[in-house]
């Protein structure tokens, strides 16, 4: 693996208070791998509290509106993330693109909002089960890496400083169970690869791809080892220390 893994928990719409106890015993056992990027992503509500309570990882928001303030009723930008003690958001997640009608072009602007306001990007590309089945899952997902990832000058310094992730998440192995088949992921990663390539030239090498979809302590290693996966985006067993530090072990 060219890159330190990057391990990245998403708390999706759970946690509370109390589960800062998890964080923290997460946050103790990242100070232990010091070869792994650990980070987690919890609800906005918690963000603050988290930056507070961890020292070794990184704490990122789930999503970040366009414009960076004024008349949204309910949305936060990303320099409140900044200013809550975000150090990265993930955008352009399946259940964002779905629940939300989030299409390529908003979430460019996402990503392109977060790098303007000194954030790292986590940009979410995956295709449902139809797709794959009719033979179309390598060119939904290229077409997704080409219009959602962030374009311009700040775009390319923040991709040559490792500021950029992809997460390849198929929507049908997000909290299914069902995890994507070893050979299927590396094909992928090697697909959004070329994608990165040709759109930032060389420094597309610094993008880090994660993969996403029902990783856990079973499969993590498998996963993790295979060529071109530069880390994990987990949802369901990243909320337990117990679930999540057999994966961060695993890398
Ligand atoms: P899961 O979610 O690990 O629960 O499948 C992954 C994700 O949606 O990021």
């Amino acid at each position: 693996m060219p890159h330190r893994p990057y391990i990245v928990g998403n708390w999706k719409m759970n946690g509370s208070r109390a589960m800062l106890s998890e964080a923290r015993a997460i946050d103790r056992a990242a100070g232990r791998y010091p070869d792994v990027q650990v980070a987690l992503a919890p609800p906005f509500t918690l963000i603050g509290a988290l930056r507070e309570a961890v020292t070794a990882m990184g704490v990122g928001g789930q999503d970040c509106h366009v414009n960076a303030k004024g008349a949204h009723t309910g949305d936060v930008s990303a320099p409140m993330l900044v200013d809550t003690g975000a150090d990265f958001v993930i955008v352009g997640h399946s259940e964002r693109r779905k629940d939300h009608g989030e299409s390529d072009a908003v979430i460019r602007a996402k990503a392109e909002a977060a790098l303007a306001a000194g954030l790292g990007i986590i940009v979410c590309v995956g295709e449902t089960l139809d797709e794959r089945d009719a033979g179309k899952a390598e060119a939904v997902v290229s077409g997704q890496v080409d219009g959602s990832l962030p374009q311009g000058d700040a775009a390319a310094e923040a991709v040559a400083g490792g500021k950029v992730a992809v997460a390849y998440e198929p929507v049908w192995a997000i909290g299914t169970g069902r995890v994507a088949e070893v050979a299927d992921v590396v094909a992928m990663h090697a697909a959004i690869r070329e994608r990165l390539l040709a759109l930032y030239g060389e420094a597309g090498a610094k993008v880090r791809i994660l993969y996403g979809g029902s990783v856990n302590a079973g499969n993590a290693a498998d996963l993790l080892a295979a060529e071109g996966v530069g880390g994990a985006l987990v949802g369901g067993a990243s909320l337990t220390a117990e679930a999540f530090l057999p994966i961060v072990a695993a890398a």
